[in-house]
């Protein structure tokens, strides 16, 4: 028997919420991973009960074994890039980011990618109270890349965001909380637009994906696909400006094929 070592070999460790439709959460990230040929390694955090017509319900775990977990796989496989989605908790939160500042200290190169998960597409709440805070605080100051969606960075700067001269006035309240990337993902704001745009930011430089609108019925699972893509690109050394071209690339084709599995709201899909 051969075993195969592959020193290079690119690896993502996502850490999220288990979404058994499959639609979201580490199972949409592992596969999107698997399509782009990267390994995914999948840390869950919480679980919920949901079907593609949304969330029923959430079960907690214990925070100290979700953290143990984590800790165990990251300098076991040790990732060049770590992905978080759903975290549930501020104690997560607070402990992944202590996590984080250790691996980091070792891992110089490894980078964090943060899609800030706050509510299902149904309007579930995936974040307890006390989650937001515990995200700037704890977590943001250490972030490489955040993802969020216009609701997404409503809720963190406080701001209503209707235009993109908002988007930028945000995008910089998020990096002085020392975030080295925001990637604003414009779909909501501009729902009655036939072109949206994502607007990526570091301190020093902007850079716009405009697209036309891909005509869908609200499919699950982008928030998930679009930072799975990122991560993975990344991990295939990419630049984060490069990456977030070809991540956005891979998620308006997926939406472009979605598809439907249940008898609620189609999933995105890679394959047509
Ligand atoms: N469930 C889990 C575990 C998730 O992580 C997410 C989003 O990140 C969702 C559900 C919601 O996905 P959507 O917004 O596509 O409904």
């Amino acid at each position: 028997m051969i075993n195969k070592v592959v020193p290079e070999l690119p690896k993502v460790l996502s850490i999220a919420g288990s979404d058994p439709s499959g639609g979201a959460g580490l199972q949409a990230d592992l596969k999107v991973m698997a399509q782009l040929g990267v390994y995914g390694a999948a840390a869950v955090t919480a679980l919920t009960r949901q079907t593609s017509e949304g969330v029923q319900d959430i079960y907690t775990l214990d925070s100290n074994w979700v953290l143990t977990q984590i800790t165990e796989v990251l300098y076991d496989l040790r990732p060049q890039v770590i992905k978080t989605g759903m975290l549930q908790s501020p104690l997560i939160l607070q402990g992944l980011a202590k996590i984080w500042r250790d691996y980091q200290a070792v891992e110089k190169e490894a980078v964090l990618v943060v899609d800030p998960v706050l509510h299902s597409g149904t309007g579930v709440s995936l974040l307890d109270k006390g989650g937001l805070k515990a995200f700037r605080e704890e977590l943001l100051p250490y972030t490489t890349v955040l993802t969020p969606n216009v609701p997404e960075a409503e809720a963190f700067t406080g701001m209503q965001i209707k235009s993109t001269e908002d988007m930028e006035k945000a995008a910089r309240l998020l990096l002085d909380c020392g975030v080295q990337w925001v990637l604003i993902k414009g779909g909501h704001f501009q729902q009655d637009r036939g072109e949206i745009v994502d607007i990526l930011y570091s301190s020093e430089q902007i850079y716009d994906f405009p697209g036309e609108r891909v005509p869908a019925q609200d499919p699950h699972g982008t928030g998930c696909t679009l930072a799975s893509a990122l991560a993975s690109y990344l991990a295939l050394s990419y630049s984060v400006p490069e990456s977030t071209a070809r991540a956005i690339k891979w998620v308006r084709q997926s939406i472009a094929n979605a598809i439907y599995v249940g008898k609620g709201r189609p999933v995105v899909c890679q394959q047509s």
